[in-house]
Parts: structure tokens; C-alpha cells; sequence
């Protein structure tokens, strides 16, 4: 099969500054947190219950969905809902942290033999762990599983495309083996035959790091490949359609993250109370990923990174790209939070827009292979089923149009609302995986 032709953007990456502290550290909990019950599921504590660092506070109401565990200790004061940062509202578990923080039982624990865990029962112990993936769909694992139960291999996604966001690669300069074997644990589960560790060209040490423990783990059916080291070819949906077009089909996508996670699900008894997350920006005193419980304000996040050095002009999620801008820095930290980025204005300002000048610009980098501008043009003038017709469904969201658009066209925002009119959802923002 024919190579395929990329279709994308070489960007400023702008990662150093929050790669000069890659010693992943744990903030001391905030004083209070909340946190997001997932939609499908109900709260099981009270308000004025007293709550252990992973005990179980909100309940699936259906065996697909994903349990929700307390990431701090503490006493529940309020259980409502809430803006979240997707724009939305969402039921919040509000805990007031205790004085000294406590653990539920087990929690941390490590399993006696659990690499010896039968496959059988390792959908199970995603679940009892609330473990989702670590993308804006953060889908329960275990339900994933379930839906790829023909698939034969397994393509851990080892890239981050969008620039300043660096937890996956810090995460995977730290702790390459466990991921490995959150990996080998997701293989197991899903009954596939290979791992694939898909890395960016740019990021050529995590790809001899991956090589050079695969090779002393002895593991004949996985291997790191390298993707090429464009926006945003590191994306799921492109990473299966233009660099492993052979495993398309019987191919399963799961971030680096999420087989570290489940790793610690298994081998710690650790349900999935935190994540990585990267505070950066220029704004932000001390740039950096770290551990950040579920839950924790960004407001808290930045302040746990220094605060700020001057007033950002916009806070976005995930990143400069594809994020979503906040409005009120209230919102909770969730499991498809992999940053929270403090923007100054002359990253984020354009110009005034323009009228379209026809440069075709935003067609020749959209690697969804549809028109931007057509879709555009249709939104401008309320004419949704023309859009619809240009291919708007097809939008993964990576912000390419706008970002080459001469004219200053917010392209993205124009698509997204768009897609909202038309009711179509799904898709979530290319750089939010990273994953
Ligand atoms: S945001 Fe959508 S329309 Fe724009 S370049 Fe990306 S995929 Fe294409
Ligand atoms: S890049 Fe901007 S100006 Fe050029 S065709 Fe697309 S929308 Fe029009």
C-alpha cells in the first residue's frame, strides 16, 4: 500500500519550558474539590459523610459506565451541579479536605500476582477502578474493551501533538516500563496479538527508550514506530488511517496514559482518582505536568504551578489549537484534562476578520479532507444543511483552517457551532488526546 501523503502543520512546539521540571510531583490537596459524577452514573455518599482518598462516591447506573472515586479526603459538603469545562453543566461530589489525608482500604495496595490476573477479570478490575480513558471522550475502559473485542492489535498512542502540552511525554520519560505493562494488561484484556507504540519522529528519545526496554522485557509482539512530527497526524483517528492503514481495521487506539493508569489500577489497587496534567503558558510562573486530583479547580492548578506572572488574556483547555476556552476558572479538572494552558495575548489575539480571499489555504491543510471554507461560508449564512452537505461531520476539530487563515476567520468556532446546530457530536477535539 501507497504511503499516504500528510496532510498537516510543522508547529512551534513550545514545550521546553514545562519539560525543564520532568520530576512529576503531588500537590498538597486544595481545600476543597469537586468532583464531576460522569453522566450515567448517581452519587452513594451524603452530604456530611466523611470520604477516603479512592472510595467509591458515584455508582454506575448501568454496567457500561464507569464508577467515581474521592480524590482527596474529606467531608462532603454539597452535591450539585455545576458549569463544567466542555461548556455544559454536571452533577459535583464537593469535599472539604481533612486534616490529614486518608486512604480507603486497599487503596495502594499492591496485588499479589497480578500479572498472573486471568484476562477474564481484568474487565472487571477496570471497572471497580473507575478507570476511563484519558481523552475528552473519556469512555470507561472496560466498555471500550467490550466494543473492540475482534480487535487484534493494540496502538498505544505515544504522541502529543498540540504544542505546550507535555504530560504524555514526561510521563513517559518517567515511567516507560509501567506503561509498558498497562499496555500488555490492555492487550491481555482485549485478547490481541500486538502493541503497537505509536511515538513522534521529534521525539525520537521516548522512541530508544521504548525500544530499549521491549527489548530487555523480552516481548517479541510489541514494537515503537514513529509517526511523522506534524499537526495532527499524533491524533487517533489519523493515526489508524495514515500510519497503520494495514491495521485500520482491527486496530484499537488507547493513549499512553490510560495504560499507565491501568496499570496502577491492577498492580496498586488504585481506582482512577488523578491525572497528569500540564500548567503552562507564557503566563504561568512555573510551568510543568504534574499529578492533579480529579476534581481540583484550575484556578488551583495554576496556583499549585506559582500562579501567574501577568494576567493571561485567555485560559484554554488541552491546548492553543483544538482547546476550549474558559471562562471561569471554576471548572473542574476531569479525566480529559491533559492541560490547562495561561495564554498571553500575543499568542492568542488575531486580527480583526476579513472576508474570504479564496486562498484555498485551509483546504490544503485539512487532513480530514473536507472544506473549511465552504462549511464556513454555509455558517455564515445560517444555511446548516449546506454545511452538513461540505462534510462538517467529517471535522475532527484540530483548528488547521483557522490557524493558516489569512483572513483571521475563526474557522474552528464557526464549524463547531455549526456541528452543535446540527446536532452532531462525537467528535472530539484533535489535540485533546493526546490520545
Ligand atoms: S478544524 Fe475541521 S475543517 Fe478545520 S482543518 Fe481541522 S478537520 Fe479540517
Ligand atoms: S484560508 Fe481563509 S481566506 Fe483562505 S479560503 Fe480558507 S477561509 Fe478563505
Amino acid at each position: 500500500m501507497a504511503a499516504p501523503k500528510p496532510v498537516g502543520i510543522r508547529l512551534e512546539r513550545k514545550k521546553d519550558a514545562s519539560l525543564l521540571n520532568w520530576n512529576l510531583k503531588r500537590l498538597h490537596p486544595p481545600e476543597k474539590i469537586c468532583v464531576p459524577l460522569r453522566q450515567g452514573s448517581r452519587p452513594c455518599v451524603r452530604v456530611g459523610e466523611q470520604v477516603r482518598i479512592g472510595q467509591r462516591i458515584g455508582e454506575p447506573e448501568n454496567p457500561e459506565e464507569a464508577t467515581v472515586h474521592a480524590s482527596i479526603s474529606g467531608t462532603v459538603t454539597e452535591i450539585a451541579a455545576a458549569p463544567d469545562a466542555m461548556g455544559g453543566m454536571s452533577v459535583r461530589v464537593v469535599i472539604q479536605k481533612s486534616t490529614e489525608p486518608k486512604l480507603a482500604p486497599g487503596v495502594w495496595e499492591i496485588r499479589k500476582g497480578w500479572e498472573q490476573i486471568p484476562a477474564g477479570e481484568l474487565e472487571a478490575a477496570f471497572q471497580c477502578a473507575g478507570l476511563v480513558t484519558t481523552d475528552l471522550s473519556a469512555e470507561p475502559v472496560h466498555s471500550k474493551i467490550k466494543r473492540h473485542a475482534a480487535a487484534s492489535t493494540l496502538v498505544v498512542n505515544c504522541c502529543e501533538p498540540e504544542p505546550y502540552v507535555t504530560c504524555e511525554q514526561t510521563l513517559l520519560l518517567s515511567h516507560p516500563v509501567e506503561v509498558l505493562k498497562g499496555a500488555e494488561l490492555l492487550r491481555k484484556a482485549l485478547g490481541a496479538e500486538k502493541i503497537l507504540l505509536a511515538f513522534e519522529t521529534c521525539n525520537f528519545e521516548i522512541g530508544e527508550l521504548l525500544k530499549s526496554k521491549i527489548f530487555f522485557l523480552k516481548w517479541t509482539h510489541a514494537e515503537a514506530r514513529a509517526v511523522p512530527s506534524l499537526y495532527p497526524q499524533g491524533t487517533e483517528r489519523l493515526l489508524l488511517q495514515n500510519w497503520f492503514p494495514g491495521e485500520k481495521e482491527k486496530a484499537v487506539v488507547f493513549p499512553a496514559s490510560t495504560a499507565f493508569a491501568a496499570y496502577e489500577a491492577v498492580a496498586h489497587q488504585k481506582p482512577f482518582y488523578e491525572r497528569l496534567v500540564t500548567v503552562g503558558g507564557e503566563c504561568v510562573v512555573e510551568p510543568r505536568s504534574l499529578w492533579l486530583p480529579l476534581g481540583i479547580s484550575f484556578q488551583d492548578a495554576i496556583h499549585a504551578c506559582k500562579g501567574v506572572m501577568r494576567e493571561p488574556e485567555r485560559v484554554v483547555m488541552n491546548g492553543p489549537m483544538a482547546g476550549i476556552a474558559q471562562a471561569d476558572l471554576n471548572v473542574p479538572v476531569t479525566a480529559g484534562t491533559a492541560a490547562v494552558l495561561a495564554l498571553p495575548k500575543e499568542i492568542t489575539k488575531k486580527g480583526p476578520e476579513e472576508p474570504c480571499i479564496r486562498c484555498n489555504l485551509c483546504v490544503n491543510k485539512c487532513p480530514a479532507g473536507i472544506s473549511p471554507v465552504m462549511i464556513t461560508l454555509a455558517a455564515d449564512h445560517q444555511e446548516l444543511e449546506t454545511a452538513g452537505i461540505f462534510g462538517a461531520a467529517a471535522c475532527i476539530e484540530c483548528g488547521n483552517c483557522g490557524y493558516v487563515c489569512p483572513s483571521q476567520r475563526p474557522m474552528l468556532e464557526k464549524i463547531r457551532t455549526a456541528k452543535k446546530k446540527l446536532g452532531i457530536s462525537g467528535t472530539k477535539p484533535a489535540g485533546a488526546h493526546h490520545g
